[in-house]
């Protein structure tokens, strides 16, 4: 969902970039998808058969949007921990939240990479809005902790959403020898609020980092984007590192998953590009590493909706990251 109430982001202008587009790439990804196609078919299957298809046990929830849904991207404990990543820091809440490694040595393509994925909010949000909207420091600006995100008109949560398509994406890619890390597993009862989310990428200094959400706007708005970090320098927050690579991720992730579920770039926004800039999201601001954030499509469109509902495209959508994912690290 959008992470904040304000009006469209002005950097949408600034998502017009001097930079091939991802479909400008469509010969040489098509190459990587094909190389890549039996691999992830086979683990398409498995993930089937292993995984089953429902959206989990995930308690009632209510069908209401509220007001503050946005992905808030705050920093607040940033501003008296550095911002060099510290491995060694004593265990806390972030710690806890990363889901633990497989024991086994890892072999595939991407044996030896660490990927991390953010499972967009938390089920949990609903019941906790005041811890979430404690406001936090971004770097750039101040935002709340977390917010509620969307759900669909039938009440299916985005954080259900988010959850299902990140687990699907984990086992895909675990497949390929990756350590992959979640900032959060259904684990805790709210957030990691949106600095702790950003953290625990740069802790695990991750190759690849990918927030996972589905947009809540209005009927008709139809498609996925893929929110691309701007350029930003303010507090704990300098992007200046990884605006090229998230970049290069995101176009990569775009490609795969257009050509994985069938899905059109976003109808209202990012020029029919699919990729949009922003520069007022913490979870990119206080980034170190390459990051981007997916919207899977829109949760209040029916037909939309009708796709995000059904275990089959989120399984297709969760290759989709996974094959933009491997594109960008090269397995
Ligand atoms: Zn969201």
């Amino acid at each position: 969902m959008r992470y904040d109430d304000s009006p469209p982001p002005p950097e949408s202008a600034a998502s017009v970039s001097p930079d091939p587009p991802w479909y400008a790439r469509r010969s040489t990804l098509a190459v990587a998808v094909a190389a890549l196609a039996p691999t992830a078919l086979a683990g398409w299957v498995l993930t089937q058969v292993l995984t089953g298809s429902g959206p989990g046990g995930q308690p009632p929830q209510p069908k209401a949007l509220p007001a503050s849904h946005t992905a808030g991207a705050g920093a607040g404990d940033a501003k008296s921990s550095t911002t060099t990543p510290s491995p060694a820091a004593p265990a806390s809440a972030s710690t806890s939240a990363s889901a633990p490694a497989p024991a086994a040595p890892a072999k595939g393509p991407l044996a030896g990479r660490t990927v991390v994925i953010d499972p967009g909010h938390n089920t949990g949000n609903f019941k906790h809005t005041s811890e979430i909207d404690r406001q936090v420091d971004i770097g750039t600006n101040h935002k709340e902790c977390d917010t509620t995100g969307t759900t669909t008109n039938s009440g299916y949560m985005e954080a259900e959403f988010t959850l299902d398509v990140s687990r699907r994406t984990r086992t895909l890619l675990e497949s390929k020898g990756a350590k992959v890390v979640f900032t959060h597993d259904a684990d805790r009862p709210w957030g990691p609020c949106i600095d702790e989310r950003a953290r625990i990428g740069n802790e695990a200094k991750a190759d690849a980092v990918v927030s996972v959400h589905a947009d809540g706007v209005s009927a008709g708005n139809r498609g996925f984007h893929i929110i691309l970090p701007a350029t930003v320098k303010g507090g704990a927050a300098d992007t200046s590192k990884i605006v090229g690579p998230s970049r290069d991720l995101g176009e990569r992730i775009a490609g795969n998953f257009a050509r994985s579920t069938g899905s059109a770039p976003a109808n209202y926004l990012g020029s029919g590009t699919g990729l949009v800039v922003r520069d007022d999201l913490g979870g990119l601001n206080l980034s170190t590493r390459p990051k981007v954030f997916i919207e899977c499509g829109n949760m209040r469109d029916a037909k939309d909706a009708a796709q995000l509902t059904s275990p089959e495209w989120r399984q297709k959508a969760a290759e989709g990251i996974t094959n933009g994912i491997v594109g960008f690290l090269g397995g």
